[in-house]
């Protein structure tokens, strides 16, 4: 391996990329994209731009040289995904000369860094790199958010692979199984993907007294066999409906920023079932969950959601999630 010139790789970036290989809990394809990144192999705009006039050079967000430091680092995109990451990162210090990606990274990796952090940072990194490729490539903008969103529902996804021996799956697989045979029944073709919600919230919560509710929400991909959950807190709800409603606004709106589609979303609440089985927000029983119903009327179409009631007793994995994120995760 050369130790210098462009394809040079120092030996903090050996050992960095030494622990991607042997972490089992990370997918192949980050593994791939940290090799390419590492050996300065990524299509920047840089880089391809050097071997075609064609190509433009210049970053599609802010028009500077696109090169790894700049894409994954400098650019006031990249700032503000790690700025607003957990645990947040400053970037403004990290080398930005080209060749300065591996040390960047090696500033940012130690060998007292946690795995978990790492695999946050790598994770970040890929989809920095995947929401380049759809504004450059698709003409289409990722927020800020979308890059997290995505992040934290990749890893997600392999934390279960990883925990595949633990009680928490098996119950996963058997309800998934269950509701599965209930869709089967229902006619419902086995492809797309499912969506889950539910939400915990204090008796009692009322406009006078607005309570922090707990959101559940598990997603499984049948076609590729994978799920993952997310918990989250919503202040102020002022009911057991809009705690509800929130949660699977906020489903549709994870939904369409990774392109899921077609999707099924289930709820337990037949209130809010028949709600988002109208057309639109006018015949809402409380004025307080329109912007939560008219989000996901927004995202209907282009996740192509369809919703259902489902028996309370098989939502009992986002309700469980809910109850997590309610006693403050
Ligand atoms: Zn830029």
């Amino acid at each position: 391996m050369p130790t210098n010139g462009p394809r040079s790789i120092s030996s903090q970036t050996l050992n960095i990329l030494c622990r991607i290989w042997r972490n089992k809990t990370i997918a192949p394809v980050l593994k791939t994209f940290m090799w390419k990144m590492l050996r300065n192999c990524l299509a920047t705009g840089e880089r391809a731009g050097s071997l075609s006039s064609k190509i433009s050079r210049n970053c599609d967000y802010c028009g500077m040289t696109e090169n790894d430091s700049h894409l994954f680092f400098h650019c006031n995109f990249s700032r503000a995904v790690w700025s607003s990451a957990n645990p947040p990162l400053l970037t403004s210090t990290l080398p930005s000369e080209q060749e300065g990606v591996q040390e960047a990274l090696s500033a940012l990796i130690t060998p007292s860094t946690q795995d978990n952090i790492m695999i946050m940072i790598i994770t970040t990194l890929w989809f920095i790199w995947k929401a380049r490729n759809e504004l450059r490539f698709r003409q289409k903008e990722w927020s800020i958010l979308q890059v997290h969103f995505a992040a934290q529902a990749h890893r997600r996804t392999y934390d279960q692979v990883a925990m595949q021996t633990g009680d928490g799956n098996e119950k996963t697989q058997k309800h998934l199984c269950s509701t599965q045979n209930q869709l089967n029944l229902a006619g419902i073709q086995d492809q797309g993907v499912v969506c889950f919600t539910d939400a915990a919230i204090k008796p009692g919560a009322s406009p006078e007294t607005p309570e922090t509710a707990g959101i559940g929400i598990l997603f499984k991909d049948i076609s590729q066999n994978t799920t993952f959950n997310i918990s989250a807190q919503i202040r102020n709800c002022t009911s057991v409906l809009m705690a509800e409603t929130a949660g699977l606004s906020i489903a549709s709106s994870i939904a369409a920023a990774l392109h899921l589609n077609p999707v099924r979303f289930f709820t337990d609440n037949q209130t809010l079932a028949d709600i988002l089985l109208r057309s639109n927000s006018d015949e809402s029983p409380d004025w307080r969950i329109v912007p939560y119903t008219q989000n996901f009327f927004n995202n209907r179409d282009r996740v192509l959601a369809t919703v259902h009631k489902i028996d309370r007793k098989l939502n009992y994995r986002s309700s469980y999630f809910s109850q997590k994120s309610f006693l403050g995760f």
